[in-house]
């Protein structure tokens, strides 16, 4: 051990003091989520929704636990107790879901809304046309449990530098377009989810406020 609190050192040093460190702890047991805990770390990403409520009830109260993978309608409800922002927001249905059941234990929950801009056709999440016509429908005005924060996305996986930028870039894009319209009224609409162990110097140069940091804290995962 040492490792993970180094790291978290490393990144607090290094990044700028406006991007904040999600440290993605999926796979990793509780006894190195802990030692980020001790090194000050308190955010945490988990994409499991069976693996974030067994940590969540077992660890301090004072993480912020944050969705980062793929959510399944009816999981909504599991993990809506447990969670200070879900990232992957990637269909209408599930903004749906989110609200209504938000709804139902009296929260109102941040959610990132996850664009998809990446090469690969596996990912998901809206494209930018799409989440354009979505917000600008008027969906927040009509759903009052869900505060959209921002958007979330993920760049090609790919040794390409220059298409992992031009990914980043058409993130930040879409951000902006959003941000001036019809999101220009939401004060709290300010986060670009974007960066990753392999590419978080690129997406913090194309603007991004919240890096998604996992294997180079914590080591490889064991799936
Ligand atoms: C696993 C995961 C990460 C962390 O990836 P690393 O390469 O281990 O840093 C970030 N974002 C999402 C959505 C993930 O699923």
């Amino acid at each position: 051990m040492g490792h993970i609190s180094d790291k978290i050192r490393h990144y607090n040093s290094t990044i700028p003091p406006e991007v904040q460190l999600v440290a993605v702890s999926k796979f990793h047991p509780a006894e190195a989520i802990m030692e980020a805990y001790n090194a000050g770390q308190r955010i945490f990403g988990e994409s499991r929704t069976n693996e974030l409520v067994s940590k969540a009830s077992s660890l301090p109260n004072d993480i912020e636990w944050h969705f980062i993978g793929h959510l399944q309608t009816n999981k909504v409800r599991q993990i809506l107790p447990y969670v200070t922002l879900i990232h992957s927001v990637d269909s209408e249905r599930l903004l749906r879901t989110i609200d209504s059941e938000s709804k139902r234990i009296g929260r109102k929950t941040d959610i990132l809304l996850q664009l998809h801009v990446a090469q690969e056709d596996t990912k998901f999440g809206f494209s930018p046309d799409e989440i354009v016509s979505l917000t600008a429908s008027g969906i927040f005005e009509e759903l009052k449990n869900v505060t959209p924060t921002g958007v979330m996305g993920m760049a090609s996986n790919t040794d390409d530098t220059s298409r992992v930028i031009e990914d980043f870039k058409a993130i930040k894009t879409t951000f902006d377009q959003l941000a001036r319209s019809p999101m220009s009224s939401n004060i709290r609409f300010k986060t670009i989810s974007m960066g990753m162990s392999g590419d978080y110097i690129e997406a913090i140069n194309c603007g991004s406020t919240m890096v998604r940091i996992g294997s180079d804290i914590f080591g490889e995962r064991d799936y």
